[in-house]
């Protein structure tokens, strides 16, 4: 009997089950790594649609917001003339009724009566410029209206609290500034404001009680009639804030420092009360290196006060009255 024999198993035979096994374990291995490698090479093209979306949702939010703001600048243009004649619509800004006039303080009213006033307002902060800016109104001593988003970590806290501390007045502007969200519904608003509001309240100790629509009051963007949310801030005892002297400082490409400083400048004389749009963003450069122009303009205006926005403040509102 020899050992050597194998068992009935021919070379050829032996080959064929190698090979067999060879494509059996290749095509385990295909089973196995191929939905894998799928799944990693969807997943990461997920992940960069996902960055792509949000930067393509947060260009959308920009672009409506200019757009918002260059349809209000048409708007100004309308004469009050016109208007009265019955052959413009009400765009104008409207004042305050008498009735809650007599529930606030007039304190600054009674202070600065006679006095021309003019209010300084930074939206969409606080950022990369804020401590520039707010060294800037130091060096001035004039206090001024950060209407901010909801933005966190230590370094973003401590602006919160810079702003609050040295005397500016803090408004709010929605926690993300995202239209889709914020104005989707009334509830989805309400929700917005008061974590908004909350996170403030945590981080700085102040209740903030103003508020600016992003897009302002008169954007076209909302699907929710304006007046809805303005009705929700009004029982929250919160006054929102339009303007009416766009620095113009949101366009895409950036202005010139001179340009940003005539759009302001040419029209102050225009209003008793004036309340000046600028942002507070990081690539808003020459809005930071136009202001020390525009406070040194204001300042060297006869009776004329530079002030913070307080709930006292007489609004301007693009959204007409109801
Ligand atoms: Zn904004």
């Amino acid at each position: 009997m020899s050992t050597n024999q194998p068992s009935g198993k021919s070379p050829a035979r032996l080959k064929r089950v190698k090979i067999l096994k060879k494509v059996i374990v290749t095509f385990v291995l295909t089973l196995i790594f191929l939905p894998l490698a799928m799944a990693i090479y969807f997943g990461c093209m997920a992940v960069s649609l996902k960055e792509e979306l949000k930067n393509k949702e947060s260009e959308l939010n920009y672009y409506m917001e200019l757009q918002s703001e260059a349809s209000f600048q048409k708007n100004t243009n309308v004469s009050l003339e016109d208007v009265s004649k019955g052959e413009a619509s009400l765009n104008e800004p409207y004042k305050i009724s008498e009735s809650d006039v007599s529930k606030l303080s007039l304190k600054d009213e009674e202070l600065y009566a006679g006095y021309k006033k003019v209010y300084l307002t930074f939206d969409d902060g606080p950022g990369q410029n804020t401590d520039e800016i707010l060294d800037i109104l130091d060096r001035y001593n004039v206090k001024a209206t950060f209407f901010v988003i909801r933005k966190d970590g230590r370094n973003n806290e401590k602006l919160y609290q810079r702003i609050a501390e040295s005397g500016h007045s803090l408004g709010m502007h929605s926690c993300t500034h995202v239209y889709k969200d914020l104005y989707q519904s009334v509830d989805a608003f309400k929700e917005d404001t008061k974590e908004l509001r909350d996170f403030l309240y945590l981080v700085t100790g102040v209740e903030s009680d103003i508020y600016r629509f992003p897009g302002g009051s008169s954007n076209n963007v909302s699907p929710v009639d304006m007046h809805e949310f303005a009705n929700e801030l009004s029982k929250e005892g919160i006054v929102f804030f339009d303007w009416n002297i766009s620095s113009q400082d949101a366009t895409a490409i950036p202005l010139g420092k001179d340009r940003i400083v005539k759009n302001v400048t040419s029209q102050l004389s225009e209003y008793n009360e004036a309340i000046i749009l600028f942002h507070d963003l990081d690539e808003k450069r020459t809005t930071v290196e136009a202001l020390p122009e525009i406070i040194e303009y204001i300042q060297s205006m006869e009776n004329t006060v530079i002030l913070p926005i307080t709930r006292d403040t007489n609004p301007i509102q693009h959204l007409s009255v109801k």
